[in-house]
């Protein structure tokens, strides 16, 4: 599966290829909470937090933020860097997600030294933000049975409030 795409271009640049691989797409991968990746790029989030770091992976499990949905949480790392991802968002042009994290092992050339890296879900958040999405579309089901006549525009699935508007 690796070797069928071209790998995405470093943060910034247009991507030729078809972007991250995003494991919940494929047909094995929607309850998939680990993986293996290699690393694309990856650079300092900002100079004045050089803890915070940005990292491009071939494939990934992390879901990004979308669809109503915000993104899981989890890690990166191997034997030599570790870091707690805490968002993790999609380019809807290029395809390609970014991971933000913060490195609580290691450095960001461990990182960019690195060429493979496991991808860990945060199985508590996930669960609980499939099971609020899921309930979104079972209430937005019922009302299309209900009322017809509504017309669904919007979901929002965080768990500060979800709704669905029609
Ligand atoms: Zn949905």
């Amino acid at each position: 599966m690796e070797n069928d795409q071209e790998v995405p271009q470093p943060q910034g640049q247009p991507s030729k290829g078809k972007g991250t691989t995003l494991l919940h797409y494929t047909p094995d991968g929607n309850f998939q909470l680990h993986c293996t990746a290699k690393v694309i790029s990856s650079c300092h989030g900002s100079i004045e937090e050089p803890q915070h770091v940005q990292i491009l992976l071939d494939v990934t499990c992390l879901h990004p933020q979308g669809g109503g949905q915000p993104c899981d949480y989890g890690t990166i790392g191997n034997e030599k860097f570790h870091v707690s991802v805490h968002k993790v968002l999609l380019d809807p042009e290029t395809r390609i997600v970014t991971h933000y994290g913060i490195l609580q092992k290691g450095t960001l050339v461990d990182i960019m030294d690195s060429s493979t890296v496991q991808v860990v879900v945060d199985p508590v958040r996930r669960s609980i933000l499939s099971q609020c999405h899921s309930a979104g579309h079972a209430i937005d089901a019922a009302i299309a049975i209900c009322y017809p006549s509504l017309v669904a525009t919007k979901g929002y699935h965080y768990l500060d409030g979800p709704y669905v508007v029609r």
